[in-house]
C-alpha cells in the first residue's frame, strides 16, 4: 500500500486509479502486487500542502507527493519537507500532463511553466485520438477511451522521461543515477538537493529549471511496472 497525493481534481487521481486496475495485482512473475490510495488534496492546494497531506495519510507506508511547476512558488518549501519526512518526490515541469503526451512522443525544449503547448501536442499526437478533447470544458479526466489508449506505452513513456533527464540544461544529470528503490527509512538524512536528486537529476541541479522534466516514470518503476534497469 502506499500513498499518493496530488494536486489535480480528476487527472492524477484517475490516472492512479488507472495503474492500480492495470497493474496493481501483479504480474505472477516476480511483480509484486500494490494498492496505490490516492489522497485528496484537502485543502493542501501548494506543493508543501501536498507533501502535508502524504505525510499525514501514509503514516508508516509509502508516500509520494505529485506536483506540478504550474505557478505555486513554495516548491523549495514543500522538498525541505519532503526530506525531512521522506516522502517520495515525483514532480513535473511544466505539468502531469506532459507525462501523458510522453506516452505517445518525446517532447523537449523548456516550456518556462506552461503547459499549453504540452497539452496541444497531446490532442494531436499519433495514437491520442481519445485525447483530442483534452482539458476542453474542463475535461480532464482519465477514463475509458483515454485510459485504453495509455496501455502497453508505459515503457516508451518511461524511456522518453528517462531521456528528458540525461538531456537537462545542467548537464550532469543521469536517468542511471535515479533511485527507484523504496525508501530507506534508518538511513542518513538527506539535504533537499540530495532528496531532490533522486530524480537522477544532479543535486545541483536546481529543480525549478527541470524544464521540461517528470519524475513520474520512478513511480512506476518503483512499482516494477517498468524494469529499474539504470544506463
Ligand atoms: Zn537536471
Amino acid at each position: 500500500m502506499l500513498y499518493v497525493a496530488c494536486e489535480g481534481e480528476s487527472t492524477e487521481p484517475d490516472y492512479l486509479e488507472y495503474l492500480n486496475e492495470q497493474f496493481g495485482d501483479g504480474d505472477g512473475e516476480g511483480r509484486q502486487p500494490f494498492r496505490i490510495q490516492p489522497v485528496p488534496r484537502g485543502d493542501g492546494r501548494t506543493p508543501s500542502g501536498i507533501v502535508e497531506a502524504a505525510r499525514k495519510a501514509a503514516g508508516e507506508d509509502e508516500a509520494w507527493a505529485l506536483f506540478d511547476r504550474d505557478q505555486w512558488n513554495d516548491i523549495p518549501q514543500a522538498i525541505k519537507a519532503a526530506a525531512e519526512f521522506r516522502i517520495e518526490l515525483a514532480f513535473s515541469h511544466p505539468s502531469f500532463d506532459l507525462w501523458l503526451l510522453l506516452h505517445f512522443q518525446a517532447f523537449g525544449g523548456a516550456q518556462s511553466g506552461s503547459s499549453k503547448l504540452v497539452v496541444e501536442k497531446l490532442r494531436q499526437a499519433k495514437g491520442a485520438d481519445a485525447f483530442k478533447d483534452y482539458d476542453k470544458k474542463s475535461d480532464k479526466s482519465i477514463k475509458g477511451a483515454r485510459r485504453d489508449a495509455l496501455k502497453k506505452r508505459e515503457s516508451k513513456a518511461v524511456n522518453h522521461a528517462r531521456s528528458l533527464v540525461a538531456s537537462c540544461s545542467h548537464g550532469l544529470c543521469k536517468p542511471g543515477h535515479a533511485k527507484t528503490e523504496p525508501v530507506d527509512n534508518d538511513a542518513e538524512p538527506q539535504s533537499p538537493q540530495e532528496w531532490a536528486a533522486r530524480s537522477g537529476h544532479d543535486p545541483g541541479c536546481p529543480v525549478l529549471h527541470r524544464d521540461p522534466s517528470t519524475d513520474v516514470w520512478r513511480l512506476l518503476a518503483t512499482l516494477g511496472i517498468v524494469g529499474r534497469k539504470s544506463d
